[in-house]
């Protein structure tokens, strides 16, 4: 056995695997170095899932959200004291997510998506709890809306990242992490942002869900892939995989306050730091 490889996964939908999978999933994940996987709800149901996985396994933590593709109603006092009450049921609810906006043209009403998405933000903001979004075709709404409801005083991540630089500065600006997930492997342009944007703001996700789509099992992605992930931005960055490992899960670990994680981790800061640095006034 080497010294275990710490990595970190802040987003999955593990819950939509078979519970048989389960175990293989797992079993993967750890040998590929990963310490600690967030399970994202999409709904109430999806959410009280991740819930029960994340109790029953000791890798798994839970996020307590509704997806903006599942926005079909407001979130009214009654969906919201679900969602507080799932949120407070157990201390392995680590984040609210998965919520956000999605403007492609068969995405639910905006005006629906936007009040659940700000209902969310108020519920992160009152438990302190991160939050972890989604945005798709709705970069500026979306970080209107994080700016109005002042969500940098929580933070959070920017969950499976393609964007340009100045989208991803806009997002760090507001107080949020840069999560990459594998597009890092096959997207130039996110390679050129990645390359861009300093270490500190970035954490690492797989975005696994089951993806029958594909011709074989072995492709689908998995939480184990989160190690590839690191690897590329290795590359891309010129630094070592301990380097991109050590300070991406510091970061995920800080972000979520898992301390046994953080405390896992060389307390010295890596030496070479990348990137240019970013101006907090810009
Ligand atoms: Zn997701």
């Amino acid at each position: 056995m080497t010294t275990p490889r710490l990595l970190g996964d802040a987003h999955t939908h593990l819950d939509q695997y078979a519970p048989e999978e389960m175990p293989g999933v797992l079993a993967r994940a750890r040998e590929a170095g990963v310490g600690f996987i967030v399970c994202a709800g999409t709904t109430l149901d999806s959410t009280r899932a991740c819930l029960k996985l994340a109790q029953e396994q000791e890798l798994l933590y839970a996020g307590v959200g509704i997806h903006p593709m599942e926005a079909h109603q407001q979130v009214d006092d009654a969906i919201y004291e679900v969602l507080e009450s799932l949120a407070r049921s157990s201390p392995r609810v680590v984040c609210i997510s998965e919520i956000g906006l999605d403007f492609l043209p068969s995405s639910p009403d905006h005006e629906i998506q936007d009040q659940v998405f700000r209902a969310q933000i108020r519920l992160a903001k009152s438990l302190k709890l991160p939050i972890i979004f989604h945005s798709r075709e709705s970069h500026p709404e979306v970080f209107r809306t994080l700016r109005e409801e002042q969500a940098g005083e929580v933070g959070g991540a920017m969950h499976y990242f393609q964007g340009g630089e100045t989208t991803a500065r806009e997002a760090i600006d507001c107080g949020f992490f840069i999560s990459l997930a594998r597009p890092l492997l096959r997207l130039p342009e996110l390679q050129e942002t990645a390359r861009a944007i300093p270490l500190e703001h970035i954490v690492l996700e797989t975005d696994a869900a089951p993806q029958p789509f594909k011709k074989y099992r072995h492709s689908w992605t998995e939480p184990r892939h989160v190690l590839t992930v690191a690897e590329k931005l290795a590359e891309l960055k010129g630094l070592s995989l301990d380097e991109v490992t050590q300070v991406t899960t510091r970061n995920l670990a800080g972000l979520l306050k898992l301390p046994a994680f953080s405390s896992q981790l060389s307390a010295s800061p890596p030496p070479n730091n990348s990137g240019r640095g970013l101006n907090a006034e810009s």
